[in-house]
Parts: C-alpha cells; sequence; structure tokens
C-alpha cells in the first residue's frame, strides 16, 4: 500500500505535494525518486538544464546523474520545508525518499532541497513557514544533491 497521497500542497499554495496517508515511522522508505540517468556530459550539454529552467537533478556520482523531470517520478511532487519530515538518500543510481521524524497521517511530506550555497540563492525564497526557517532553499554543503545547475523557482510561490 501507498504511504503518500497526492493532494494540493500546504506549502507552495499553487502546486501539489505527497501527503501521509498513514502514520509513517522515522527511517520507512516513502518512495523512490526515479528517472532517466543521464552522463554528466549528457546534463552540461542539455539546455534542458540551464538556470531558471525547473529540473529535478540529482548528482549520482562523478559520471551520472538522475533527471526525475518526468511524469512517472511521484516524488518530484514534495515539496522543500526547513523543517522536513524526510530526506533524499541515494546508494548507487538508486535515490529514494525516507522518513526522519514519525510523520502523522494527513502531514505533509517534506524534503530538504539542498540548494548550494551560492550567489543565485536569493532567487529560491522558501515559504514553508516553519519556525526555523531560513527564508531561502539553501543548505550548504550539502552532500551530493544537486550543484549550481539544480533549479526549482516555479514550485516556490513568488
Ligand atoms: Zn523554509
Amino acid at each position: 500500500m501507498k504511504l503518500y497521497r497526492i493532494k494540493k500542497s500546504n506549502i507552495d499554495k499553487n502546486g501539489k505535494g505527497l501527503h501521509a496517508k498513514k502514520n509513517i515511522k522515522k527511517g520507512t522508505k516513502i518512495i523512490d525518486y526515479v528517472g532517466n540517468i543521464i552522463t554528466r556530459k549528457q546534463s552540461d550539454e542539455n539546455p534542458k538544464f540551464d538556470n531558471k529552467k525547473p529540473i529535478y537533478l540529482f548528482n549520482l556520482n562523478n559520471r551520472y546523474d538522475l533527471d526525475g523531470d518526468v511524469s512517472w517520478n511521484t516524488a518530484r511532487l514534495i515539496n522543500h520545508s526547513c523543517s522536513n519530515n524526510s530526506d533524499y538518500v541515494g546508494k548507487g543510481l538508486k535515490v529514494w525518499v525516507k522518513a526522519i521524524k514519525d510523520i502523522k497521517k494527513g502531514e505533509e511530506i517534506t524534503c530538504d532541497y539542498g540548494f548550494s550555497y551560492d550567489s543565485d540563492y536569493k532567487q529560491f525564497p522558501c515559504k514553508c513557514r516553519s519556525s526555523n526557517c531560513a527564508g531561502y532553499i539553501v543548505r550548504e554543503g550539502s552532500r551530493w544533491r544537486i550543484n549550481k545547475k539544480f533549479k526549482k523557482i516555479n514550485r516556490i510561490n513568488k
């Protein structure tokens, strides 16, 4: 049984999010983050991944990226929160979303997008309204989630 349902987001007022369909225990795998595996060379050369475009790109390793911008990747609907209850986990060429807290039925499932902290960070205001909201979607030193080219501004309310 699926642990989530797709509903209007509480964070992105114009978009959808994933909400817990039942109580989810910390550590539970919630959903796979799927997409097309492409080479870093392909993502470097494809204009689709230019700045300011809505992309869902993960660095998997030195050679490969995962392009999650595909209709069958339900996990792309997960919104960012500075008090995220879930996070992305990666191993090899696989990425999935795991609960990092106990999540109550009905709660929106949120992750830390972990945008790198660079001069572009002000493009990504955060509307999560959690008490520790940084105001912007950034995480310094994110281990492997995407890099300078990862942009998702269109999903965040302006
Ligand atoms: Zn926030």
